[in-house]
């Protein structure tokens, strides 16, 4: 009797998660595709793709790097992405982006903002997907670095435009979180959301060249001093960094991967793994509230009367919370009496 074949020969799934790890670009590029759809039958796919992949992944550095547009992202990405390559080091860049729920366009993780990183052999650049959510972009972008993980990329860039809940999100993916930002100053300052700065292991001023050198200097000064001002927020024993950069001269790289080595020894890779850990319990949740939300939403008991009582609600013939009550009452399969 012949031997039972290997489970991963019979099992597009498994054949894929392997392929992912014996680093197969395309097979990457379909396991994210993979991951990223919103079709039922792939999302069970996906979920036995991530679990087979789970062993392998965890091994990169995974850094979020966030501004608002025009700051210069891409151009950073691409330099600072070409001085890891030049280590040795093998770089993947992935985006969640808000605006693409909107326009249904991407503006980041482009390809053709990276150019020369997009041609590079150790590097990998995904668009952000588009829209159509189940359990939203960042989900499938969190999923997405577990692949890129698995099929071997030392560092993950997550990048995404500063609009407020997806820095959020971005920090909730990564170890350590960039905030890229313009060599305006005060100004600059100003705009920018407190509980944003705060989530930021380092802040980034850009375009430290030519004309705009000094602007930059002064702008870091000020930040440094806008962080004392915060107070010392000291996360573990890290506190924020301001520094500068400059993608157009390539200045300024070597002392950001610098300080994500010294961030990588003053918080050690217990606090590292405890902060995923931590990530990996919240993303359940969010799983779970999103999953309930739908099935919510989908109930047909409760789609029967939810329109009744949004309007008696706004009426003010009901309160919200009784109305919600009732609803809920439905859903579970007791409706009040
Ligand atoms: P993004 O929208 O944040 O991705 O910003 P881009 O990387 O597309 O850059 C926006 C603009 O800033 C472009 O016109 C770039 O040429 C310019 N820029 C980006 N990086 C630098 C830099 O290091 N120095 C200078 N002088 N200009 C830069």
């Amino acid at each position: 009797m012949a031997a039972s074949p290997d489970p991963a020969e019979v099992d597009p799934v498994a054949q894929l998660a392997r392929a992912v790890t014996l680093r197969d670009r395309r097979a990457l590029a379909r396991a994210i595709t993979l991951v990223e759809s919103t079709r039922r039958a792939d999302r069970v796919r996906a979920d036995r793709l991530i679990q087979a992949l789970l062993p392998a992944t965890g091994r990169s550095i995974r850094l979020g790097i966030s501004g608002p547009p025009g700051v210069g992202k891409s151009s950073f990405i691409e330099a600072f992405g070409l001085f890891l390559l030049a280590k040795g080091l093998r770089v993947a860049v992935l985006a969640v982006d808000p605006s693409s729920e909107i326009s249904r366009g991407s503006i980041l993780g482009d390809k053709t903002r990276m150019p020369e990183l997009a041609r590079s052999e150790g590097a990998f650049i995904r668009p952000s997907p588009a829209a159509g959510a189940l359990g939203g972009v960042a989900r499938r972008t969190r999923e997405a670095v577990l692949v890129v993980e698995a099929g071997g990329f030392d560092v993950v860039l997550v990048e995404t435009v500063g609009v407020g809940q997806s820095e959020t999100d971005v920090a909730d993916l990564t170890d350590m979180f960039l905030l890229l930002l313009a060599p305006g100053g005060g100004d600059e300052l100003q705009g920018l959301k407190k509980g944003i700065v705060e989530l930021a292991h380092a802040l980034i001023v850009t375009k430290a060249d030519g004309d705009l050198k000094p602007a930059a200097e002064r702008a870091a000064a000020d930040y440094k001093g806008a962080l004392g001002i915060l107070g010392p927020r000291a996360r573990g024993r890290w506190r924020p960094e301001v520094l500068l950069a400059s993608a157009l001269e390539g200045t300024g790289l070597k002392e950001i991967w610098q300080a994500v080595q010294r961030y990588r020894d003053a918080v050690g890779a217990e606090a590292i793994a405890s902060r995923r850990a931590g990530q990996a319990k919240s993303w359940m949740w969010r799983e779970i509230e999103d999953g309930l939300l739908a099935a919510f939403k989908a109930d047909k008991g409760v789609a029967k009367r939810v329109a009744e009582l949004e309007a008696e609600v706004a009426k003010g013939a009901i309160s919200p919370g009784a109305a919600a009550g009732e609803l809920m009452g439905i859903f579970r399969g007791r409706p009040a009496s």
